[in-house]
């Protein structure tokens, strides 16, 4: 199976229609969350990633752009955002970001948004978190969001902190390991923060047992026009450009 990993798709469409395309013939997406918020299309991202016959779940976005948590923990621009997001979906597509799980288990792999310790909320950036993490993950391969980082964690048990994070580069290629657990962050489609602004996203082709990273470039421009259009705040518009 090839399956494409795209997470924190943040209701940018040009984004996610480059990767979809550039992906090519797929059996899978899976999508780990934060598909809306920031961005100016979250029904056109929800249908894309529904007509796809996406794996979707739950990330702190989908949860605030429903009012099933608040926004108190949002900075500013992330809670205007989420208010305009709020009122753009339609009452059908609220029931339908309600009912995604904040976990899927598929064939030896599992998808989370944050962690597993705390699956809507906790970045994966410490080795704590990782390993709390790792502890948790049942399957020898997971998928993770949230960050908006590319990164490998591999369990290494020789290691006092019990594993290693890595940042990842375009067009690297990971090997799932046969004897130890690793999980994986695809990067974001819609608003990249390593400094590389292009959409960063995973393929996972099972015959392989293989990932690669991949980047694309996508219309920036026409995404920031938009956020423009919709009032959306101006640093969520300039960072788009920055990948910051
Ligand atoms: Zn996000």
């Amino acid at each position: 199976m090839r399956i494409l990993v795209v997470s924190d798709i943040h209701a940018n469409l040009a984004a996610l229609d480059a990767v979809l395309s550039a992906a090519g013939s797929l059996d899978a997406v899976w999508s780990l969350g934060d598909s809306v918020g920031y961005g100016p299309q979250p029904s056109e991202c929800l249908a894309r990633l529904q007509q796809a016959g996406a794996v979707m779940i739950a990330g702190n976005h989908e949860r605030a752009a429903t009012g099933a948590i608040s926004t108190d923990d949002f900075n500013p621009d992330a809670a205007t955002s989420a208010q305009w997001t709020k009122k753009t979906l339609s009452p059908a597509e609220h029931g339908f970001l309600d009912a995604l799980p904040e976990v899927s288990l598929q064939p030896d792999c599992t998808l989370v948004h944050g962690t597993l310790r705390d699956p809507i909320w906790e970045y994966m950036h410490s080795y704590e978190a990782a390993s709390a993490h790792l502890r948790l993950q049942e399957s020898p391969l997971g998928f993770f969001g949230h960050t908006h980082i590319p990164t490998l964690v591999t369990e290494d048990h020789r290691l006092p902190r019990g594993c290693e994070l890595y940042r990842l580069q375009e067009g690297e290629r990971i090997d799932v390991p046969a004897d130890s657990k690793i999980v994986v962050n695809p990067g974001s489609v819609g608003q990249p923060r390593d400094g590389d602004p292009r959409s960063s996203c995973a393929l996972y082709d099972t015959n392989d047992n293989a990932i690669t990273l991949h980047r694309l470039e996508y219309d920036i421009g026409a995404t920031q026009k938009l956020m423009e259009e919709a009032k959306l705040p101006r640093w969520l518009i300039e960072r788009l450009a920055a990948g910051r």
